[in-house]
């Protein structure tokens, strides 16, 4: 391989795969990826569930497609006492690189926070355990968010996946050493321009690139899709616009990012 093909490698650390949206062409969606440069796809799990069909799909693409093993703070509500020896029976597989997603979520409170701390704590024992990284949900939950992986995170590396907040807590994530995951919400006009400033003062050897598909697709796309549905071959347009706040070439992003994340999760090159 030569290094501008290795240049355009991209990693989507975080795509739904497993969401009902892919169910009728997941392997084409899989096949535009790979085309387009996403070489490496980390499928996020929500629940056991999801998790577990994570599992699945990287086992039918080996050493493209890996998964994380988690439940969203969404999902702690139906966290029973069975779920503790699901999760690192899953996780135990070598298709997993990741404990996730996992975090607190108080906006939408579809879980009672008592629940979401608890199974927060939980899964972040758990990584340590495994020696395992962590892929992390968190929205309007900054402070309580922060004492929990103080406490509980001792040396695994951990990744905020798409950040969308503001520089207090940008700063806050990097003061603990988070790595910072950026999706698509970079792209929207109306909700996203504060990052065009913020993703500058994000090392780039800290920072990682997501889709987060089927939602969130980059409104900077000039032919969008009529459902609406993201997908993983779309992360080009993340990184153009990544790299048009960062004043670099794509290449070069697409290079360092790609191999922060190879090194994050600890996924080995593959030949192309
Ligand atoms: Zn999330």
């Amino acid at each position: 391989m030569n290094a501008a093909q290795q240049a355009h490698e991209l990693v989507d650390i975080g795509v739904n795969l497993a969401h009902g949206s892919f169910r009728s062409d997941r392997e084409q969606v899989v096949q535009r990826a790979l085309d387009a440069g996403v070489r490496t796809m980390v499928v996020t799990g929500t629940s056991v569930e999801t998790s577990r069909e994570g599992v699945e799909l990287a086992r039918q693409y080996p050493g493209r497609i890996f998964a994380t093993a988690g439940v969203h703070p969404h999902d702690s509500r139906h966290c029973t006492e069975a779920t503790v020896p699901e999760l690192p029976r899953l996780a135990g597989s070598p298709e997993v690189v990741a404990i996730g997603e996992c975090g607190l979520d108080f906006n939408r409170n579809f879980s009672p926070r008592p629940e979401q701390e608890k199974w927060f704590e939980a899964q972040v024992a758990l990584a340590e355990e495994l020696h395992l990284p962590l892929f992390l949900h968190e929205r309007d939950a900054g402070e309580r968010f922060c004492q929990i992986l103080e406490s509980a995170r001792k040396t695994v590396p951990a990744v905020i996946h798409c950040f969308t907040g503001r520089g207090e807590e940008l700063k806050a994530y990097l003061d603990l050493g988070l790595h910072i995951g950026i999706t698509g919400w970079i792209c929207d006009e109306r909700r996203g321009r504060h990052l065009h400033e913020l993703v500058k003062e994000i090392p780039l050897e800290r920072l990682m690139l997501e889709t987060d598909a089927p939602f969130l697709l980059p409104r900077t796309m000039p032919k969008r899709p009529k459902d609406g549905r993201n997908e993983p071959a779309f992360l080009t347009f993340v990184l153009q616009t990544v790299a048009d706040c960062l004043g670099k070439p794509a290449d070069e992003v697409a290079l360092a990012t790609t191999k922060t994340a190879r090194q994050f999760f600890r996924i080995k090159h593959l030949e192309a």
